[in-house]
């Protein structure tokens, strides 16, 4: 193959990718003194892979307003009498991470992104990015004052579109260069060790010199082939909420020079998603595609059946996994059926204009409206449900109240309440698939690891392509987190791991 190189110099540390994990990659071993390169496939417009699309969830652990203060100085002059921002201790992280995953997180991993969750909010915060509290998200208002749960107090402010204008000004002032619609191909290897990338640039393969690379460039997500090979058949079909360039490249590349594929690699993170969405991530619309408040209403098949417990806990435990239910249902959609009881709880992702909404003021009509569902089998359905529906516990939206049905096939264990409030209004959602669980094996320094558990000497890992921390489920705003922890590690280590070759020479 011909190759050229690109006139740019051998940068220290070559990182591949420009989301999240890929910024703050650079930023740390730029911050650890080595001169930073970054590739990234995209071109400019649609720069910020799935980080972009993000509304800004930033899951970390807190004992107390004060931690919050110390990221976000602001609140101390707020009044936050009505507000109860509760803590979220490394322990409650920890049982979130393990009991979510089924305990398959990879301990070594919980343990880095666990305990270092609050200075990593710290350092980021030192980057430029603005934290806000969740309140509308994270917190409902009742009798007067807002209550935070699910252990998400803060979010980032302006999501993830002023998460990267943050960051690339950051990388920018840095004097950190991106090279745009220049995606990795392969790896170089030399004796063992890692001494570049190859790219693709202008049509034309390039080869970049570099004495470590970090691979932060996304999972499979974007990928039909990929997603029907290891998730399953049918998972072809699904939307993609974000990117359309995380086509598991840097999986593959790695892999193809004897890097070790770690976690669930069947497995993703999939939501309910407009069945009329497009078949990649919109950036005008962002995340508002989803539909997370089923837990208030109910969530019906094309038999009209309940088919999943909507209850069964806050929408930051299950949403991530209900979207695989909706792959299993026959047509691969659902209608989130509400009532006029618990419209003003709802989030403003349920009134964007491009939404797939039916209304009627009786069942019966709304019955005829629910496109592809058996009307008698959901008229059905509603009335065992309301039937079954206990009033024994007060409705609250900010606990796991116990208000549930009992006696179904499927029972409702959290906010059941019957459908009888007109007017009736429902959404009809399909699966959208945000990121794939499988990835790389990495070490407690964000090395990749190969088959046989060595360090592949000069190449690290960050973001979606680090493998073993998500099984089966996870818990919402985990995913920057886990990008911002491990890139700034992996900047940190390939660095280090730079100057030392440096000196070798
Ligand atoms: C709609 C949506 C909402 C979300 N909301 C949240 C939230 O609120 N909170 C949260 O914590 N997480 C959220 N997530 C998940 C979160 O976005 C991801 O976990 C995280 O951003 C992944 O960061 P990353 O840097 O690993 O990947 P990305 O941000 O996807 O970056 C990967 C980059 O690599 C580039 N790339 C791919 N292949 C190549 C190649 N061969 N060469 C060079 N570059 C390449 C891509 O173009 C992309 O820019 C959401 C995701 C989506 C899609």
């Amino acid at each position: 193959m011909n190759s050229a190189t690109l006139p740019i110099g051998s940068p220290d540390v070559l990182v591949v990718g420009a989301g999240n994990a890929a910024l703050c990659a650079a930023i740390s071993a730029h911050e650890n003194g080595a001169r930073v390169l970054m590739l990234e496939a995209a071109p400019f417009e649609e720069r910020g892979g799935n980080s972009h699309f993000t509304g800004g969830a930033f899951r970390f652990a807190f004992s107390g307003v004060d931690d919050l203060i110390a990221v976000l100085p602001s609140l101390a002059q707020e009044n936050l009498a009505n507000v109860d921002f509760g803590a979220y201790a490394q322990e409650e992280f920890f049982d979130d991470l393990f009991a979510l995953t089924q305990y398959r997180c990879d301990p070594d991993l919980a343990e880095i992104l666990v305990r270092s969750s609050l200075d990593t909010a710290k350092w980021m915060v030192r980057q430029g990015v603005k934290l806000q509290p969740g309140l509308g998200r994270q917190a409902y208002q009742v009798d007067g004052k807002f209550k935070f749960w699910g252990g998400l107090a803060l979010h980032i402010w302006g999501g993830g579109p002023e998460l990267l204008k943050a960051l690339y000004a950051n990388a920018e002032r840095r004097g950190v260069r991106i090279i745009y619609e220049t995606p990795a191909t392969g790896l170089i290897r030399e004796g063992g060790r890692l001494s570049g990338v190859m790219a693709e640039h202008c049509g034309a393969p390039v080869a970049i010199p570099a004495r470590a690379v970090v691979l932060a460039c996304g999972s499979f997500e974007s990928n039909p082939e990929m997603r029907a090979r290891y998730l399953g058949p049918g998972w072809e079909l699904v939307r993609v909420r974000g990117t359309r360039f995380n086509m598991g490249a840097g999986l593959n590349m790695a892999m193809s020079i004897g890097a070790r594929p770690y976690g669930h690699w069947s497995g993703c993170h999939a939501v309910a998603w407009d069945i009329n969405a497009p078949p990649y991530g919109d950036l005008t619309v962002g995340d508002q595609f989803q539909k997370h408040n089923y837990p208030f209403g109910i969530l019906v098949n094309a038999r009209g059946e309940r088919y999943v417990d909507e209850g069964a806990n806050f929408h930051s435990h299950t949403y991530a996994k209900y979207g695989g239910e909706i792959v299993k249902q026959p047509g691969m959609f659902a209608w989130q059926v509400f009532d006029a009881k618990v419209s003003h709880l709802l989030r403003g992702e349920y009134r964007i204009r491009r939404v797939t909404k039916a209304e009627a003021g009786t069942l019966e009509e709304l019955a005829a409206k629910l496109d592809g569902v058996d009307p008698a089998g959901f008229l059905r359905t509603v009335r065992e449900f309301n039937a079954a529906c206990r009033a024994d516990a007060p409705f609250n939206p900010n606990i796991l109240d116990g208000r549930r049905t009992h006696g179904l096939a499927i029972d409702k264990t959290n906010w059941a309440n019957p459908l009888d409030t007109p007017p009736f209004h429902a959404y009809q959602v399909t699966a959208g698939v945000t990121f794939t669980f499988g990835g790389l094996k990495i070490s407690k320094r964000g090395e990749v690891e190969d088959l046989y558990g060595r360090i592949i000497p000069g190449l690290y890992a960050a973001g979606e392509m680090v493998g073993g921390l998500f099984f089966h489920n996870y818990a919402s705003g985990t995913g920057l987190m886990s990008g911002a922890t491990f890139g700034r590690l992996a900047g940190r280590s390939a660095a280090e791991f730079a100057r030392k070759s440096a000196k070798m020479r």
